[in-house]
């Protein structure tokens, strides 16, 4: 028997990334084991595929190692770009019943705010695992309440996934379905899986916590009529809406007779004032999910009461299920991280812009000085947990360190600048390295006389005779301490170059070398359910003025006060330490 091109390649694949691992040597036990967990489906026919599997190995195990990894790069380049995430070790677990090849996911945010690190967890999941197993990957703008949604969002998740690197293989919304939707409500309301109801909110508020059905849905003759009517601009806002027919008594409430269309005026991005009745989420959901093809739909936890109706939906319709997987949703102590609750702070004017480096949103993050792939990293060490547990934010922080730490040069800055005069000292050009491993960063040099600016919390913590070291310079021994007016200065004199273990070693700028510099520290938004009112942190100091000629982006690390991003206007945003 002789083996199809698509599974060829997959034992091909499988193989070069068995050699890639293996010094070069793949074995063909283990190509079998992993085509048949990807490919349940030849497990009856194995026994006559081997003889060829055998081949295939034998011919890639003759192939030089740095040709297997180009080939493996041509034909899966996705197994070679997940690389750097597999040497850290974190790696999602396998997906329930994936076929390679077959998976596909979706990622479906509304296009109501700006995108934050929650979606980033939701985005980044559904592309590895489509990834993972060579499947596809929707995004998916969830635009069915004109009320909410504006073009300006959409864009903005776009430019927020583009940033995160994630690609999806197609892009398409909601609402360019509203048709077939509309249809498939009309379907499930005339195989009464669904009724029209004019009950007010409050009737059918009673009704539910009652456990009770209400008139409309008892009395099925007028069903059809309204029906019409609704499609037709009869009802007016609030008049009637489609109810899944569900269980009024039913223990899980998501099930007593959810609204599955309502009807609002409004003008939507898309599509204007032309539609009308609208779809819930919990209809235009799974309609969509089946309808596309989506094998895997995941989605976070809170909404587990809702997948009965998900299911009741589509069994009713007919309509094919794709396996839903759920996750915890992402929330940091004290950050907000939903839509939600950070539009409100932006509606008010108590935040100005949707990248305040203090919100969780992904314009923020990169505002910071986060990198992308810091969050990746971070995201698929969380997985697919359902933990309710917060993740620590420095967990975030330490993916990012390890990443921008040997790109960063080390610069110094001042915090409320003391002067520092050390009598007699020499005029010097000192040449500083810009990082203390990397020399391809360079150096660079700095005009010092005898007039300095140290740090005002390592001012306060002299005492006449104490002896610091100026890092990268010389020591110095402190002669006097004056205050006036409240402002600290410091006197000293030269005190030798060899570099003692006991000595303080501070950083400085020079006087004739500086670069005014204000650095907005970002901390918790809230405390409890507060808003913090000091969650923005404006530290004033000076920089080296090597720091002038950077532009917005640039991130430095400043010595002894942590990793900051250039911002522009004499402000850096501080990352973390
Ligand atoms: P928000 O409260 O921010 O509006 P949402 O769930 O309504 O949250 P959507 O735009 O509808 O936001 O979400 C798109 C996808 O992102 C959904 O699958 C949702 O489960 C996921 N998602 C949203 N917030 C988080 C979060 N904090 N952690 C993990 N996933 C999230
Ligand atoms: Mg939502």
């Amino acid at each position: 028997m002789s083996i199809e091109q698509d599974v060829s390649d997959l034992v091909k694949i499988l193989a070069l990334k068995n050699a890639v691992e293996h010094d070069g040597k793949a074995q063909a036990e283990s190509v079998i084991s992993k085509l048949l967990g990807s490919r349940p489906d030849k497990r009856g026919t194995i026994k006559t595929l081997i003889p060829e599997i055998r081949a295939i190995v034998q011919s890639i195990n003759l192939m030089p190692l740095s040709d297997q990894k180009s080939l493996l790069d041509k034909m899966a380049p996705e197994e070679t770009a997940k690389k750097p995430v597999e040497e850290t070790g974190v790696r999602l677990p396998p997906l329930e019943g994936a076929v390679m090849g077959q998976v596909v996911t979706r990622f479906p945010p509304e296009p109501n705010g700006y995108p934050h690190i929650g979606h980033a967890k939701a985005a980044i999941i559904d592309e590895e695992y489509a990834r993972m197993y060579q499947g596809k990957l929707i995004l998916r703008f969830d635009d069915t309440n004109p009320l909410k949604e504006k073009l300006e969002y959409y864009d903005a998740i776009k430019e927020g996934l583009d940033w995160l690197g994630v690609k999806p293989d197609i892009v398409k919304n909601t609402s360019d379905d509203i048709s077939l939707i509309q249809q498939y409500g009309r379907k499930l309301v005339e195989l009464d899986g669904a009724y029209v109801c004019t009950c007010s909110q409050e009737t059918m508020h009673d009704l539910r916590a009652k456990g009770v059905a209400c008139e409309c849905r008892r009395d099925p003759s007028e069903a059809l009529t309204r029906l019409e009517k609704l499609f037709n601009g009869s009802y007016e806002q609030n008049q009637a809406i489609i109810r899944f027919k569900g269980d009024m008594a039913d223990l899980n409430t998501a099930m007593r007779d959810p609204a599955l269309f309502r009807i609002i005026e409004g003008q939507h991005p898309k599509l204007g004032s032309k539609i009308r009745v609208w779809p819930t989420y919990d209809f235009a959901a799974p309609i969509e999910d089946s309808l596309d093809g989506v094998t895997h739909a995941m989605r976070t936890k809170e909404y587990e009461l809702r997948n009965a109706l998900y299911f009741a939906i589509l069994d009713r319709l007919d309509l094919r299920k794709p396996t839903m997987i759920e996750f915890s949703r992402l929330e940091f102590e004290g950050v907000p991280v939903s839509k939600r609750k950070i539009r409100p702070l932006i509606d008010d004017g108590t935040i100005k812009d949707w990248d305040d480096p203090r919100l969780p949103t992904l314009s923020a993050f990169r505002r910071r000085g986060f990198v992308p792939e810091a969050i990746r990293k971070f995201v698929i060490s969380l997985g697919i947990t359902l933990a309710e547990t917060k993740p620590p934010f420095e967990a975030l922080e330490a993916y990012n360190r390890k990443i921008i730490d040997p790109l960063s040069m080390r610069l110094f800055f001042v915090k409320d600048p003391v002067e520092l005069y050390v009598q007699e000292a020499a005029d010097l050009d000192v040449v500083l390295k810009n990082h203390p491993t990397d020399t391809a960063l360079g150096s660079r040099t700095v005009k010092a006389s005898d007039r300095f600016y140290v740090s005002g919390d390592d001012a306060a913590g002299l005492k006449i005779n104490d002896e610091i070291r100026l890092i990268e310079l010389y020591n110095v021994k402190i002669t006097r301490i004056e205050c006036q007016e409240g402002k600290l200065s410091l006197t000293a004199t030269p005190a030798g170059s060899e570099i003692k273990q006991s000595m303080p070693k501070i950083q400085w700028v020079s006087k004739q070398d500086i670069f005014d510099l204000r650095v907005l520290i970002p901390k918790q938004l809230y405390v409890g359910e507060q808003y913090n009112t000091n969650s923005l942190e404006v530290v004033k100091g000076v920089a080296e003025s090597f720091v002038s000629g950077f532009k917005p982006g640039q991130v430095v690390q400043f010595v002894r006060f942590g990793f900051c991003r250039i911002d522009g206007n004499n402000t850096a945003i501080f990352t973390h330490r």
